[in-house]
């Protein structure tokens, strides 16, 4: 069912449920020496953390915000590939201990030292020219050729 209240637009990225998040909220309490007690509403915003209570994914809110427009899939296999790199992401987090917001750049940028170590730039020039990269089409990155994080 799609959410159209609390949660609408918001999905896990690491294991796409959206029935559920435990979100931090900011309310105001009445306190007295007895103890609190919640006054008025609460209320939290994109920067919000985020929690999801079926794969322990953490994260901002704005990191649960569904993206809608997606590239074409002809294939149909680009929610898969997009689960695969999110295991690959959710890894390099857990090492660096780096946030989702700066994990995807970081990542990227390591790649890049990696391939320089590894002398992997050569096939990939390779299966450039081959046409592997052609099979599935990528999407474009809005900051393509900026770099988070000075790695
Ligand atoms: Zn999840």
């Amino acid at each position: 069912m799609t959410n159209s209240n609390c949660l609408e637009g918001i999905r896990c990225p690491q294991c796409g449920q959206e029935d559920r998040l435990k979100i931090a909220a900011l309310i105001t309490c009445l306190v007295t020496d007895n103890g609190s007690e919640p006054v008025g509403d609460h209320e939290w915003d994109d920067h919000s953390d985020a929690h999801c209570p079926e794969c322990g994914f953490d994260a901002k809110l704005k990191c649960f915000r569904k993206r809608n427009r997606l590239p074409p899939d002809p294939e149909n296999m680009n929610g898969n590939r997009a689960e695969w790199a999110a295991v690959a992401l959710r890894a390099f987090m857990d090492v660096t201990g780096t946030d989702l917001e700066d994990a995807l750049p970081d990542l990227l940028a390591d790649l890049i030292h990696w391939a320089d170590r590894n002398r992997a730039v050569s096939n990939l020039n390779r299966n450039r020219k081959a046409g592997f990269f052609r099979r599935k089409p990528r999407r474009e990155f809005g900051n393509r050729g900026t770099r988070g994080g000075g790695r």
